[in-house]
């Protein structure tokens, strides 16, 4: 008799282990099949100094400064100075202090552009080391 309420003791042990692996599955599908919603909006990634980046919704509107690789509050146009704009979902370098500009004639980044944009979902400032490049949406 004792024998069998242990075994049985063992089986319901069993039984809820098997549910709660069977609920945290569950709780696991549910969550990837939520996450593209949460993950899928598109966003800029700035990188710029050593390594470092930022990363901004483009659903965001900010200005992002970065002089001589680190980020500051405002533009002074000088030093090696880049100014970002980021708003209604496009990138666009607004000014920056490089010798030929050639990443401010790079234009505007945004979804519909970058198919068909040279440098596809960048922005390259190669003199400063900057970059801002277009990621999520999608593709
Ligand atoms: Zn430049």
């Amino acid at each position: 008799m004792e024998r069998e309420t242990i075994e049985n003791r063992q089986k319901t042990n069993l039984l809820l282990m098997g549910a709660a692996v069977l609920l945290v599955a569950f709780a696991v599908v549910l969550c990837l099949l939520l996450r593209p919603k949460t993950s899928g909006a598109s966003a800029f990634v700035i990188r710029f100094g050593e390594g470092q980046s930022i990363t901004v919704s483009s659903d965001q509107t900010e200005t992002v400064v970065i002089r001589d690789g680190v980020r500051v509050d405002a533009a002074t146009r000088e030093g090696k100075e880049n100014v970002i704009v980021i708003e209604n979902g496009s990138a666009r370098m607004e000014d920056a202090t490089c010798p030929h500009h050639e990443c401010i004639d790079q234009g505007v980044l945004n979804a519909q552009t970058s198919a068909s944009r040279p440098l596809g979902p960048w922005i390259i400032c190669a003199p400063h080391g900057v970059s801002v490049e277009l990621r999520g949406g999608g593709q």
